[in-house]
Parts: structure tokens; C-alpha cells; sequence
């Protein structure tokens, strides 16, 4: 039996649109009997909350009986006392959806995705982006299964109910083998939860210990330590893991000849805070910020990052380069990300209410550190920020190279059209932009920062090899 909150789905969908096929988002899954694991997911979920703002859900399990509230918005926006009193259980899992620019803003995308099957109830949270499901789609509905979405977690959902066997371990197996893509799963069923990544490991997903006997495994370490739960490792790609009373379980399907942990993941997407493959994201944000100062000196009076997501890449470039720190821009705390407000016209806007200057940039030679340009709308405001707050000159430097290609595999990285570097040069980019000079990472820089000098990553945005 599900018994369901939160607001009805009202939303019409084109499952032609493949747009809306990207989800970029953060899970979280716990198993800790004689716990509000209700309440441990909410703050997992606030900790993973930069992974996705568009809607938020946690799907528990009470006796057989599953339990699921998911709405639009942030996680403190979508739950409270009540409606995290109705989620009773002693297993649950979430999820936070991030905004894909040009998708609809609906509760049918929002995830966990809950339904009945022969085995009990089963809920999916999925982070990542399958590439064969324009396929996997036809398949189902040849079946005769109806869909109510365009989302491949949907189609994720129904093939996990119809996969073969007769046990959610022989079933999740059988999905491995047809699945293509990018899938850090959370899965909910009557008696377990279960971990699921991807045989290329594309998106990250890790296990911890809470209070003694209790399992949560969630997209990243940051979760772990916000409800007091310790790191135990990272979930391997291809590994699957059970966490029910008999405690974990793991089966590993056979390893990609590669693996490819999303390398944007250190650049932007993890918080600092996190550790991926044994190394602090602020860490590796520190040396791609020292690479960058090795690769592109220039004299100037200060450093400044664009906060807060280029602060640490800012430090390291300070560090190595010898110009000192500095603020230089302030920004509002409760403004979300540029990104949400997918129109143009906005998103210019929104960077002038997002960030101030401070007054002491005033006759200074300014290095401004970004740790990406995506479409290169952010870079142009912020520079004219600088330059009425009197800043002499600006030069800026981003910590990673040109972003010329699209991600297919759960990064929001706008279309090839819309990515500036895919058309215009370095140069071009700096006049549009507006600085003195502008300098990007190169490509063996970054690789160079990170775990096992960059081998076993995806860097498709930055060099198209899918
Ligand atoms: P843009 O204006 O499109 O060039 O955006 C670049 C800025 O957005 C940089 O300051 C990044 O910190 C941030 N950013 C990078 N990747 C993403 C992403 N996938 N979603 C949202 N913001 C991003």
C-alpha cells in the first residue's frame, strides 16, 4: 500500500522534448530501525540541496506500507513538522531535482518516483542520465506499461517492475545489463534500500555508518556529516549495495574497461566540503587555482573569486601567484543560482541582484577567477560590477578549459548553441565579456589536479569524447 502528500501532479509533458531528459539532482537513502529516518533524509537532502532546487521528495517504508511527500522547490519549502510526521518507517530515501534549463517545472519530474509491484512497493531517487532511453521507452510501452512522464527515471522505475527475477537483487542485476548511461540510484523496497551506481561511475554516490547500526549512503560525503554519520567509502561503479537487517550487501557487475567520474564534479558541482575518490573537493579546487596561476601569471594587485563557487579556486591561484586575497564581491546568500530563471533577460538581472562590490576594488588591477563559463552570461555583469566599483583593470581566469560540448550524462550544461566557447575564441569571449585579458586552465591542467591525474574521468564537455 503508498499512501501519498503533497501536491497533485498538473503538468502536460512531450516525451519528444529531450531536454527535459537531463536531471542533475542529489539521493540519499537511509536504513537505521528505531529511527526518524524521515527526518535524517530531510537533512541529508539539506546538505545536497546545491545538487538540486527544483523540487524536493523523501519516500519511506513503515511495515510494508510506503509513505511519500514531494513538491516544487527547496527542501525547508517543501517539508514541515506535518508532513514529515506522515512519513513513518524505519527505511527512506530522497531526492532534490536540479533545474534543467528549459524544462518544465512540474511534480511529475519530481522524484522519488513511487509505485506498487508484485514484490511491494518500490521507490526509485535517481541522479544521472540514461542515453538509451529513447529505446528503453519503446520497449516498455510496446509492453504495455503507461508512462506519465518524459523522465528516464520514470522508464527506470517501470523497468525495475518488470525486470526478470524474483528478487529486487536479480532484478536491479537485469536492469544493469540493458541501462546505458549515467545512474547513481537510491532505491526503496519493502525491506531494504539499495545503492546503485553505474558500471562508469559517472556520478558519485557513497555509504556511511549512523548511530552503531544504522546505513546511509547518499551522492555525496557532505550528507554523511551533516546527520553524524561517518563516511565509510564510496560506492564503487558498478557496485550495487543492500542495507537491510542482515546489514550490507554488495554485488559488483563486471568493471567498464574505463571509469568516468564526472570531472566537473571537482570544478563546480561538488560542495568543498566533500571528499570524492579519497580527496577534499576544496583541495583539488586549490590546486586547479594554483595550475591556473602556473599557466596564466599576470600582475595585479588583487584576487578576487566569483563566490562563492570559485573561492577556493581563487585561494590556490593567490597562494601559488603571490597576489594577495581578496573579497571584492559580496553576495546574497538567499538568492538562488543564476541558473533557476532559465530567460535570458533574467538571468542578466539576477547578477546584479546576486553580488555587490565592495568599495575597496576601487583603482585596482583585478584577477577575477571563475571556475567556468558556460554560456557566458554571468562573466559580462560581473565585470561591469568591477569596473563601477573602479576597478582599474580586470583580467579574468578560469579554472577549467573551454566548455565546447554538451553533457548527456546529468549536467545542466546548456546546449551546444548556447555554449559560448563552442563559437566564439578566447578572444572573442574576452571583448563580449568585457576584460583585459582573459585565460582558461588547460585541459592536462585540470587532469593534473585531480585523483589519478585525471584517468578514469569524463571530460566530454571539454573534449567531446563521450
Ligand atoms: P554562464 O553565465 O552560463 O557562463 O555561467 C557560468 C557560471 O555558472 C559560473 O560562475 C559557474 O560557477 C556557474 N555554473 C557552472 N556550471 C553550472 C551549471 N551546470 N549549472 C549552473 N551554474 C553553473
Amino acid at each position: 500500500m503508498i499512501t501519498i502528500t503533497g501536491q497533485e501532479p498538473h503538468a502536460s509533458f512531450d516525451a519528444t522534448d529531450d531536454r527535459k531528459a537531463r536531471e542533475a539532482c542529489g539521493v540519499c537513502g537511509v536504513y537505521a530501525p528505531g529511527m526518524d529516518v524521515a527526518r535524517m533524509t530531510f537533512f541529508a537532502l539539506y546538505a545536497l540541496q546545491h545538487r538540486g532546487q527544483e523540487s524536493a521528495g523523501i519516500c519511506t517504508v513503515e511495515r510494508g506500507i510506503a509513505h511519500i511527500h514531494k513538491g516544487l522547490g527547496l527542501v525547508s519549502q517543501v517539508f514541515n513538522e506535518d508532513n514529515l510526521g506522515v512519513l513513518r518507517g524505519s527505511l527512506s530515501i530522497g531526492h532534490t531535482r536540479y533545474a534543467t534549463t528549459g524544462s518544465s517545472v512540474h511534480l511529475t519530474n519530481a522524484q522519488p518516483y513511487l509505485i506498487e509491484t508484485a514484490l511491494g512497493p518500490l521507490g526509485i531517487a535517481h541522479n544521472g542520465n540514461l542515453t538509451n532511453t529513447p529505446a528503453l521507452r519503446r520497449d516498455l510501452l510496446q509492453r504495455g506499461v503507461g508512462l506519465t512522464s518524459s523522465s528516464d527515471s520514470e522508464v527506470i522505475t517501470q523497468m525495475l517492475a518488470g525486470a526478470d527475477g524474483q528478487t529486487w537483487d536479480a532484478r536491479i542485476q537485469d536492469f544493469m545489463r540493458t541501462a546505458e548511461g549515467a545512474y547513481s540510484l537510491a532505491i526503496l523496497t519493502r525491506d531494504a534500500v539499495y545503492a546503485v551506481r553505474d558500471p562508469w561511475g559517472f556520478r558519485p554516490l557513497c555509504i556511511g555508518r549512523v548511530n552503531g547500526s544504522g546505513w546511509v549512503v547518499a551522492s555525496e560525503s557532505c550528507a554523511l556529516s551533516t546527520i553524524d554519520a561517518t563516511f565509510v567509502r564510496e560506492i564503487e561503479p558498478g557496485e550495487i549495495i543492500r542495507l537491510g537487517a542482515d546489514g550490507v550487501t554488495s554485488w559488483r557487475t563486471p568493471a567498464r574497461p574505463r571509469q568516468a567520474l564526472c570531472i566537473f564534479e571537482y570544478v563546480y558541482f561538488a560542495r568543498p566540503d566533500s571528499l570524492l575518490e579519497g580527496r577534499s573537493v576544496h583541495w583539488v579546487r586549490r590546486k586547479l587555482g594554483a595550475r591556473l596561476a602556473q599557466e596564466h601569471p599576470i600582475d595585479a594587485d588583487m584576487v578576487i573569486g566569483v563566490p562563492d563557487s570559485a573561492t577556493a579556486h581563487a585561494i590556490g591561484y593567490s597562494n601559488e601567484s603571490g597576489v594577495p586575497f581578496g573579497e571584492g564581491l559580496i553576495k546574497n546568500r538567499y538568492i538562488g543560482r543564476t541558473f533557476i530563471q532559465p530567460d535570458e533577460r533574467l538571468r542578466r538581472r539576477k547578477v546584479a541582484l546576486k553580488y555587490n562590490p565592495l568599495p575597496d576594488l576601487s583603482g585596482k588591477r583585478i584577477i577575477l577567477v571563475d571556475d567556468s563559463i558556460v554560456r557566458g552570461t554571468t562573466s559580462g555583469p560581473i565585470v561591469a560590477l568591477l569596473r563601477q566599483a573602479g576597478a582599474r583593470e580586470v583580467h579574468m581566469r578560469v579554472a577549467s578549459p573551454p566548455i565546447r560540448y554538451p553533457c548527456f550524462m546529468g549536467v545542466d550544461m546548456a546546449s551546444q548553441d548556447e555554449l559560448i566557447a563552442a563559437h566564439q575564441s578566447t578572444d572573442e569571449i574576452a571583448r563580449h565579456i568585457g576584460v583585459d585579458s582573459l585565460a582558461y586552465l588547460s585541459l592536462e591542467g585540470l587532469r593534473s589536479a585531480v585523483p589519478g591525474n585525471g584517468v578514469g574521468h569524463c571530460q566530454a564537455c571539454f573534449d567531446g569524447d563521450y
